[in-house]
Formats: C-alpha cells, sequence, structure tokens
C-alpha cells in the first residue's frame, strides 16, 4: 500500500460556484505513480464541499446552485450562527466534504460526463483541497 497526498489551492470568485478540479486530481495521480487504487478528495472547510456530477453542460452546475439557494435561503430569521453565513455551513453538510473516485491503469473512473468539483457556498475565498491517492 502506497499513499500520496497534496493540496490543491481554488481561489473562488463568487459567493456560490462550482469549479472542476478533475484536471488537478488527474495531475496529482499521475505525479503519485499509482496506477490502482483509491482517490480521496477531501473538502476541509465548513462551508464549501465537494461533489461529482456533470461538466458537459453548464446549466448543470448553475441549477445545482439555484436550487440549493431555493431550499436553503441566504437569510433567514431563524438563524443564530452570528456570521450571517449559515446557509453556506447547511450547504456544506448537505452536499459533503468528501468524494472518492476509483483509479485504474493510472486514470479515475469518472462516467463519461461526470467530473470532480469543488464547491464554494460562502466565496469568494481562497480555499485548500487535500486529494489522497492510496493503491
Ligand atoms: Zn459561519
Amino acid at each position: 500500500m502506497k499513499t500520496f497526498t497534496e493540496y490543491v489551492s481554488v481561489d473562488t470568485r463568487q459567493r456560490n460556484q462550482m469549479i472542476d478540479i478533475t484536471g488537478e486530481v488527474d495531475r496529482i495521480i499521475g505525479k503519485s505513480g499509482i496506477r490502482d487504487g483509491i482517490a480521496t478528495v477531501y473538502c476541509p472547510h465548513t462551508t464549501a464541499a465537494v461533489t461529482i456530477n456533470e461538466n458537459a453542460d453548464p446549466s448543470v452546475p448553475r441549477d445545482i446552485i439555484m436550487m440549493l439557494g431555493e431550499l436553503v435561503p441566504h437569510r433567514h430569521e431563524g438563524y443564530r450562527h452570528s456570521e450571517g453565513n449559515s446557509d453556506a455551513h447547511i450547504k456544506s453538510s448537505i452536499v459533503g466534504c468528501s468524494s472518492q473516485v476509483l483509479i485504474e491503469d493510472g486514470k479515475m473512473r469518472l462516467g463519461t460526463w461526470q467530473a470532480l468539483f469543488f464547491c464554494e457556498f460562502d466565496g469568494p475565498r481562497k480555499r485548500k483541497v487535500l486529494i489522497q491517492i492510496r493503491g
């Protein structure tokens, strides 16, 4: 068993934004030298997340962000968290802080339309994503 870990920096530009980080993860898999195993993509932030979804049609991440905003409004009279970003914390928990992808022959076994997204819910900020390759 070999393990290789690296951080990816993500500069987000909007309060809510999904950024395709598939290429960065591919690069780290190549650097790791691991041909078969698992990539874990982990978001160490409480107001952001990671997910796998479609990148072919940009309407998909746009619609996800729109509907998360409908489900979890930015302002709500019931929120008690003093930072004013309760919506971002809730979205982070809904979407989740990690994703795993199988690696075969040095490539992620993503479906044709799938990509790995970093999901910002309280940007713009400088963020980090932890990528660990095991095989
Ligand atoms: Zn907060």
